[in-house]
């Protein structure tokens, strides 16, 4: 991301620009997607394409936006329902998902650690999404907050 202001480069989660002071997303000088000059009425920039007024922080995938999902959501999901693999349904990680799912229920049946073991595994998890361990979904999309 580069500051609409003064194109300087953006950290993803910068919340102000390091070079201007300018409020990241603030600005309509440079194209935030590819640092290329814009006109203050231009709606798309001309050289990429990127939609100028969309929400700063969107993340887009080959141009198209795409929602980001919640950090916090997902690891407090992790921590309260891993054991039902809650978390990895809400990130896209299905495979996993339905293995915590399948320890945390039927497990139980086969052997009476399933659900502790799921739910130590989801919380885990939770953390390591909370820490920044785990930063993606299942498309890689990196996670808001
Ligand atoms: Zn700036
Ligand atoms: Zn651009």
């Amino acid at each position: 991301m580069f500051c609409r202001n003064c194109s300087a480069a953006l950290l993803p989660n910068a919340n102000v620009c390091t070079q201007c002071g300018v409020p990241a997303g603030q600005g309509k000088h440079f194209c935030p997607n590819c640092d290329a000059p814009t006109d203050e009425l231009a709606a798309v920039c001309i050289k990429c394409g990127y939609s100028l007024n969309q929400p700063y922080n969107t993340y887009t995938v080959n141009g198209v936006p795409v929602q980001k999902k919640s950090k916090l959501a997902a690891g407090l999901l992790g921590i309260l329902l891993g054991a039902l693999g809650i978390h990895n349904f809400y990130l896209g990680y299905t495979n996993r998902a339905v293995a915590q799912l399948l320890l945390g229920t039927v497990g139980s049946l086969a052997c009476g650690v399933g659900p502790m073991v799921s739910a130590v595994w989801g919380l885990v998890e939770g953390i390591q999404i909370l820490t920044g361990t785990i930063n993606m979904d299942a498309n890689g999309v990196p996670l808001g907050d």
